[in-house]
């Protein structure tokens, strides 16, 4: 069985799942199985146009401690919840329906039956220091680390490439959320100190050495604290014009767009919003692998001009940054950060800033002092390594 202790925060974090087990159950679980939170690279929007995105899982994660329950049934305790979530064969059957988080373990649950596989009814405890909606995927940490407990505890083979689709399904088809392949993948696939180069038309990966460490670098993952305006209609309204591009200019997703065929494709276009849209996501993928490239080769100090023009992508043709996040990426690079974007959807969510090891404070600071004079409530930070 999975023992995901470790020392630091992880093991804090797995030492009050199998507490908060023990506390609510009155016996300790079987095991714990834990998934991290990720914040992509580079690479934004691009997935479900077929693309390439480059992900990476941070020093924060989600830990399930579990035991097999008789009966067909299960019970969910989260940190974050008074209540427990409580459910059987019928909400995890076509008609049946988990709402608000709960729908997220019975989702994992209904996607697994769905596919064919046997799954023990369970009674679980979850603990996260994952922060929940700063799109650092609390939601496929919590999938992920659901699935792999309940794939144990059933004796279920399902190799680590197969996890995601599954995991994706049950956001997708159960929970009701459109999200692409990424943030499943990354949570799954992701290994520690490697970046998660993934084709998502393909799911073929490369692991890619990222380590911040050895080239005197951090990244700072700024929490913009902003509230998410309409990301979901946003969200939504994007990927029809996505969809919509492709099919006027005759391909099956915007990744058969090279970029040295945009301009090309850019005059069988005439209406300019669309246009940008279609440039956001083919010189996206285009950076994703100049990115790439540069990580090969050890220069990850040099991805740093290939984040910030990822960002002036998003706010300009893809407009799916906000005034805090902005404000955040201005902040970083005037205090000397070699490279900063928004990573995410959008419209809210994290900043990563690439950084001198040694240039952490000063950096953090000048975006506190940037938010302060916006009278933005204070971000929160986190800091790899
Ligand atoms: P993100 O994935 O960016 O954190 P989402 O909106 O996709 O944001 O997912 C957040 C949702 O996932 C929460 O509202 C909650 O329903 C569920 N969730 C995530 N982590 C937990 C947790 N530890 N306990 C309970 N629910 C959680
Ligand atoms: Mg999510």
């Amino acid at each position: 069985m999975t023992d995901p202790a470790r020392p630091g925060p992880a093991g804090e974090v797995a030492d009050r799942a199998a507490a908060g087990f023990l506390h609510r159950y009155g016996e300790p679980p079987a095991g714990r199985w834990a998934a991290p939170g990720r914040a992509n690279l580079i690479g934004e929007h691009t997935d479900y146009n077929d693309g390439f995105v480059l992900p990476f899982t941070l020093p924060l994660r989600t830990v399930v401690a579990a035991a097999p329950q008789d009966g067909g049934r299960w019970t969910v305790w989260s940190e974050l919840s008074d209540s427990p979530v409580e459910f059987g064969i019928a909400e995890v059957t076509a008609s049946g329906r988990v709402a608000g988080w709960g729908a997220y373990v019975a989702g994992v649950v209904w996607a697994l039956r769905d596919a064919g596989h046997p799954v023990p009814g369970a009674r679980l405890a979850i603990a996260s220091d994952v922060p929940v909606g700063s799109g650092l995927s609390s939601s496929a940490a919590l999938e992920a680390a659901v699935l792999a407990a309940l794939v144990d505890l059933g004796g279920v083979d399902l190799p680590a490439e197969r996890r995601p689709r599954l995991a994706q399904r049950a956001e997708n088809a159960y929970v009701g959320v459109p999200t692409g392949i990424m943030d499943q993948s990354a949570v799954i696939r992701c290994r520690p100190g490697h970046a998660l180069f993934l084709d998502c038309r393909t799911e073929s990966v490369e692991h890619i050495p990222f380590d911040l460490a050895a080239a005197g670098l951090a990244m700072l993952v700024i929490d913009s604290r902003a509230p998410h305006r309409h990301a979901g209609g946003e969200y939504a309204s994007r990927r029809a014009s996505c969809e919509q591009a492709a099919k006027l200019l005759g391909v099956a997703a915007l990744r058969d767009v090279p970029a040295a065929g945009l301009d090309e494709a850019l005059a069988l276009l005439d209406d300019d919003e669309t246009r940008r849209r279609v440039r956001h996501v083919v010189t996206e993928n285009q950076r994703v692998l100049d990115t790439l490239d540069l990580l090969r080769a050890g220069r990850i100090r040099d991805i740093g001009p290939l984040l910030t023009a990822s960002h002036a992508s998003m706010r300009d043709d893809f407009e799916i940054t906000v005034p805090e996040i902005d404000t955040a990426v201005e902040a970083a690079l005037a205090a000397g950060a070699h490279g900063a974007r928004m990573t995410g959807g959008g419209f809210g969510g994290c900043v990563l800033a690439l950084i001198d090891a040694d240039r952490a404070d000063a950096v953090t600071a000048a975006i506190t002092t940037a938010y302060a004079a916006r009278n933005f409530p204070a971000p929160n930070f986190h800091r790899l390594p």
